[in-house]
């Protein structure tokens, strides 16, 4: 099957530029809630863990998985591994959980475009010519679902997210408010992290 998932505009200008990883990482997420049968996440329900670390240039993926499912990093539904690979896992509580992995080949075959040549230069992806964007982006849109993913159910998988709590205490030392999990003990009184060790 070939479902590209185009993003809607509105996904294009939260990520700022167009490059092919922003909407892989769309169609992963929306690929991912069908295999798993659950609508996009209004609320805290549906985590992922993207397995993307930092300082290799396919982050862009996570913007595209954040807007295809709801389940974002400001709602902390979103938390990255750093083990540095093309996948992610996708968990809904009753559900279940799947992970979606970008296949090697389909990588090597994207790395032949002009836009890498481009990147690999230094040049950002705003300053690439749209056409030379375009062509990549529209290739992957034209390959099957299955060129680029290897998808693998994990019924074994689990996570138990942090319990919400709204109880919040005052710093004795700035008087900021701090979130109860966060608060530390000094000379008895209550501090917030960085209070807590400044001075003694
Ligand atoms: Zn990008
Ligand atoms: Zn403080």
């Amino acid at each position: 099957m070939t479902t590209p998932h185009i993003p809607p505009d509105w996904a294009f200008e939260f990520h700022g530029h167009l490059c092919p990883f922003m909407p892989i990482g769309y169609r992963m997420g929306k690929l991912a809630l069908a295999h798993l049968g659950v609508e996009r996440e209004q609320d805290h329900g549906f985590f992922i863990f993207p397995e993307l670390g930092e300082g290799h240039p396919q982050t862009c993926m996570m913007d595209g998985i954040q807007a295809a499912t709801g389940a974002t990093y400001g709602k902390v539904l979103m938390a990255k591994t750093f083990y540095g690979k093309l996948a992610a896992t996708f968990y809904h509580p009753q559900q279940g959980a799947v992970r979606f992995a970008l296949k090697p080949d389909f990588i090597d075959a994207m790395g032949k475009f002009e836009f890498f040549s481009y990147r690999k230069r230094g040049v950002e992806p705003s300053q690439i010519p749209a056409a030379v964007a375009n062509e990549v982006v529209q290739w992957m849109y034209d390959q099957p679902d299955e060129a680029l993913f290897k998808v693998e159910p994990l019924p074994d998988f689990t996570y138990a997210p942090v319990k919400g709590s709204f109880n919040k205490t005052k710093c004795s030392e700035c008087g900021e408010y701090v979130f109860e999990r966060y608060v530390r003990m000094k000379n008895g009184q209550p501090v917030c992290i960085p209070c807590s060790e400044h001075g003694k």
